[in-house]
C-alpha cells in the first residue's frame, strides 16, 4: 500500500457538494473582486484569530510583502529572520531594498533562537520576523521584549501555523503582524493561492487595506505605491466552507501526531519532534530528525521504496542559497545540521489508521535495519 504525503481530495471531496454551492452563488452574483464573500471571510478570520483585523490577501507572500510595506521597511533596513524557513520569509525582506539578516534557531523547536536575534541587532534593525514553522509557535516572550527594548516591530510569518495557539493566543496575533497562508498544503488549505494579514493595529490594518488596492484612495487617487495584493472573492467564498472544519483538522493532525510519538520514541538516531510547554502545535509538518552521515537519506530512500511520501523541508538553508551569496557570510550551525537532518512524513487529517501504521512500520523497520534501535 502507498502513503501520500498529502491528499487534497479527501478533504475536499467530503465537502463537495458546499463548495460547488458556494462557486455557483458567487459564479450567478457576478461579483468577483472584493465585496460580500471577501468581508464576510475577513470578518469571520479575524473572529477565529482573535484579532482585531484580517485582511485577505493574494498570497501568503504577499501577505509577508504588504506588512512590510506598511511598515516602511526598505532600502537600508535590516530585518531578522531565521535562515530554516520557506524562501518568500526572506524573499520579501530583499524585493523591497532591505536586508535580510539570518539568526540560528533551537535544535527542539526548529524556531528563532532570541538569544542569537539579540547578538545580530544593528542601528539598522527595523523588524524581527519569527516563523512558527511546521506549525508551532516561536518562543514570542524573549523575541517581544528584544523588539521592546529596541523599538523593532514584530512581523510573525504563521503561514503554517493558523490556528496553532502560545499561551492561549493564536499564532499572528501576537507581534504587529502576522501573515499566513492558503496555499493548499498549509492546514487551512485554499484553492489556489491565497493569504491573509492580521493585526490589533488600527493604523496598520488602514495601511495594509490601502496598499492592497495599489495605494489609491479614492480610487484612482493614489496616496502610496501599493499593488494589487486582493484575494479572489472566489477564494474568499471557498475558503469561508473549510474555516469552521479548521479545529478538527487541526485536532486529526494532532492524533497523528500523538500516534507517531507513541510508536516511534526510543528508536536509536532518530529525535521525533516534541511541542515546546505552553503551544499548541497544529501540526503542518511532521518532521523527524536522523542523526549520523547519510541516514537521512537512506530514510528518504527507505519510505520511498515502500512508497510512502516524505519530503524534505528545507534541504538548503537561506543563507547558504545562491541568490543571497551577496550577503555577509554567516555560520549558523543549528540550521545548517537540521538541513542535513531533517525529514517530514505524511501527517494530513484524512490519514487512515492502516496509513499511518504502515508508515510508523517502516520508519521502525528502517531503524532496525541500521540497528540502531536504542538498547
Ligand atoms: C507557504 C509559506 C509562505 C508563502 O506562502 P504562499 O501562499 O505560498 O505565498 C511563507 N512563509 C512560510 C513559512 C510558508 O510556509
Amino acid at each position: 500500500m502507498s502513503v501520500p504525503l498529502l491528499d487534497l481530495n479527501r478533504q475536499n471531496a467530503s465537502l463537495h457538494s458546499e463548495l460547488v454551492a458556494a462557486f455557483e452563488k458567487v459564479l450567478r452574483s457576478g461579483h468577483f473582486i472584493l465585496g460580500g464573500e471577501v468581508e464576510s471571510f475577513e470578518r469571520e478570520a479575524a473572529a477565529f484569530l482573535g484579532a482585531k483585523h484580517a485582511i485577505s490577501v493574494s498570497s501568503g507572500t504577499d501577505a509577508i510583502l504588504v506588512a512590510l510595506m506598511a511598515l516602511g521597511i526598505g532600502p537600508g533596513d535590516e530585518v531578522i529572520c531565521p535562515s530554516f524557513t520557506f524562501f518568500a520569509t526572506a524573499g520579501c525582506i530583499a524585493r523591497l531594498g532591505a536586508t535580510p539578516v539570518f539568526a540560528d534557531v533551537h535544535a527542539d523547536t526548529f524556531n528563532l533562537d532570541a538569544a542569537d536575534v539579540a547578538r545580530r541587532i544593528t542601528p539598522r534593525t527595523k523588524a524581527i520576523m519569527p516563523v512558527h514553522l511546521f506549525g508551532q509557535s516561536a518562543a514570542m516572550e524573549p523575541l517581544l521584549a528584544l523588539a521592546r527594548q529596541h523599538n523593532l516591530a514584530v512581523i510573525e510569518d504563521a503561514a503554517q501555523a493558523l490556528g496553532a495557539r502560545q499561551h492561549g493566543r493564536c499564532c499572528g496575533t501576537i507581534g504587529d503582524f502576522g501573515t499566513y497562508s492558503f496555499f493548499p498544503s498549509k492546514n487551512l488549505g485554499g484553492f489556489g493561492d491565497g493569504g491573509l494579514v492580521a493585526t490589533n493595529r488600527d493604523d496598520l490594518a488602514e495601511k495594509v487595506r490601502l496598499l492592497r488596492t495599489h495605494g489609491s484612495k479614492p480610487k484612482y487617487y493614489h496616496k502610496v505605491v501599493g499593488g494589487n495584493f486582493r484575494l479572489d472573492a472566489l477564494q474568499c467564498a471557498l475558503l469561508r466552507i473549510k474555516l469552521p472544519h479548521l479545529p478538527a483538522y487541526c485536532a486529526a493532525r494532532q492524533r497523528n501526531a500523538a500516534y507517531y510519538g507513541s510508536r516511534l520514541a526510543g528508536l536509536g538516531g532518530l529525535t521525533l519532534p516534541q511541542p515546546a510547554v505552553g503551544n499548541d502545535h497544529i501540526w503542518n509538518q511532521y518532521t523527524l530528525r536522523v542523526g549520523g552521515h547519510g541516514r537521512r537519506d537512506a530514510l528518504r530512500q527507505h519510505l520511498t521504496a515502500a512508497g510512502i511520501g516524505a519530503e524534505i523541508y528545507y534541504p538548503l538553508p537561506l543563507h547558504q542559497q545562491e541568490c543571497f551569496a551577496g550577503l555577509p557570510k554567516v555560520s549558523l550551525p543549528t540550521t545548517e545540521a537540521l538541513a542535513r537532518e531533517v525529514i517530514s512524513i505524511p501527517i494530513f487529517p484524512e490519514l487512515t489508521e492502516r496509513e499511518k501504521t504502515e508508515v510508523a512500520d517502516s520508519v521502525i523497520a528502517f531503524s532496525k535495519l541500521s540497528g540502531t534501535v536504542a538498547a
